[in-house]
């Protein structure tokens, strides 16, 4: 139960969520009403670190701690718009970070799993969501670039960490239809990427440039 104080902020919070959606993604035309809805409703602030939550609604990037960041709220947005979520979904993301995406992830689909290479982040992550309520999510501690064979086949897969190249792993593990998004490039630059598996081969689209930071294991870059 929050406070009367703490209920103050949270409204406050509300209100800073409605512009955000707003003026950072109604704006630069993002279109998929159930994305707008989710981002209307996750509590960003919550999985921001406390000395940066009047930043959490931002058009920015935020650090995490571990030297990983939460990234812009329009990244989200317009990664999870091209999974094309319809709620039946069962979606894999590499890199649990703050874990805000798979929260978003959870309002869109069934059931959501996530791998996250640094064990601190998963565990917080992972108690953070509890805290939340969310129920349909699993994340483990791993190398994601090896995808998650024993959960596979997924209709969704999201990389929010920029790699080398695709990962095969990832396309094998794509049922169907199925979508992945990720940013593939250098490891400064990137330009996202969307992956459609149809009729036994692969169709590869590109959505413009980004910044992420690296992904690292077996079908990423080597450890720094
Ligand atoms: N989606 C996150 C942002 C993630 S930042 C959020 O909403 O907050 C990228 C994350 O990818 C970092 O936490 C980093 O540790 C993780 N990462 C990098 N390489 C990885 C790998 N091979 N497997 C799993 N996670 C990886």
């Amino acid at each position: 139960m929050f406070s009367q104080k703490e209920k103050i902020q949270e409204e406050k919070f509300e209100l800073l969520r409605r512009e955000m959606v707003q003026s950072q993604l109604e704006r630069r035309n993002l279109k998929d009403q159930r994305v707008l809805e989710a981002m209307r409703k996750v509590p960003r602030h919550r999985f921001v670190p406390e000395q940066s939550r009047s930043e959490a609604y931002d058009d920015h990037p935020l650090p995490i701690g571990e030297g990983q960041t939460i990234s812009q709220p329009y990244m989200v947005a317009i990664m999870t718009e091209l999974l094309e979520l319809r709620g039946g979904e069962k979606v894999l993301e590499i890199g649990t970070g703050s874990g805000y995406q798979l929260a978003i992830l959870a309002e869109l689909a069934r059931e959501v799993f996530s791998v996250e290479r640094l064990g601190p982040l998963a565990d917080r992550s992972r108690a953070r969501l509890r805290e939340l309520g969310y129920r349909n999510i699993e994340i483990r501690t791993g190398d994601g670039t090896i995808g998650w064979p024993e959960r596979a086949p997924f209709d969704g897969i999201i990389v929010t960490a920029g790699a080398p190249k695709i990962p095969l792993p990832l396309v094998e593990q794509l049922s169907e239809g199925g979508r992945l998004v990720i940013p593939v490039g250098e490891e400064r630059r990137q330009e996202l990427y969307r992956v459609v598996k149809e009729g036994g081969g692969t169709r590869k689209e590109y959505f413009g440039g980004c910044v992420f930071v690296p992904l690292v294991g077996e079908h990423g870059w080597d450890v720094g």
